[in-house]
């Protein structure tokens, strides 16, 4: 299977998903594909969590500790079309991450406003905003 265009390994320069999700600090604005100021909130975003089917990958021997294996598959996290399995609501309108405490580094790294999130908001028509 091919990767789709403009995923997250193309865009994010280092990490996808990031501080998506969860309620602590941070996953997935449904709106027009506009640059504008207002600020980009995750957990009513999770483009990065539903932006290719082989992502997130895990970094390393203890990466994904503490997530159920059913949420895995060959080393990464298991995906269900683009979307990470673990990621729970309606992308661009509310979503959270089943395994927050526990999920991927390249999740914990990915940064809200950062240009690979703002590409795939792009990708997904919200608006780019910044992180808030
Ligand atoms: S794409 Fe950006 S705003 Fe959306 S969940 Fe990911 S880091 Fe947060
Ligand atoms: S593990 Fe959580 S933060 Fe990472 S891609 Fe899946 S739903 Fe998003």
């Amino acid at each position: 299977m091919t990767r789709p265009a403009g995923s997250p390994s193309e865009v994010r320069g280092g990490s996808p998903i990031a501080q998506p999700l969860g309620a602590a600090d941070g996953v997935t604005d449904a709106v027009e594909a506009v640059d504008d100021d207002s600020a980009v909130d995750c957990e009513t975003c999770g483009c990065c969590c539903a932006f290719s089917w082989e992502w997130p990958t895990f970094v390393g021997d203890r990466d994904g500790e503490g997530i159920p294996e059913y949420l895995t598959e060959d080393g990464r996290m298991r995906c269900d079309g683009d979307r990470c399995a673990a990621l729970f609501g309606t992308v661009g309108v509310e979503v959270h991450c089943r395994v927050y405490p526990d999920r991927p580094l390249v999740c914990r790294e990915f940064a809200a406003g950062s240009p690979a999130c703002r590409a795939v908001r792009r990708h997904f028509g919200l608006g780019q905003g910044t992180a808030r």
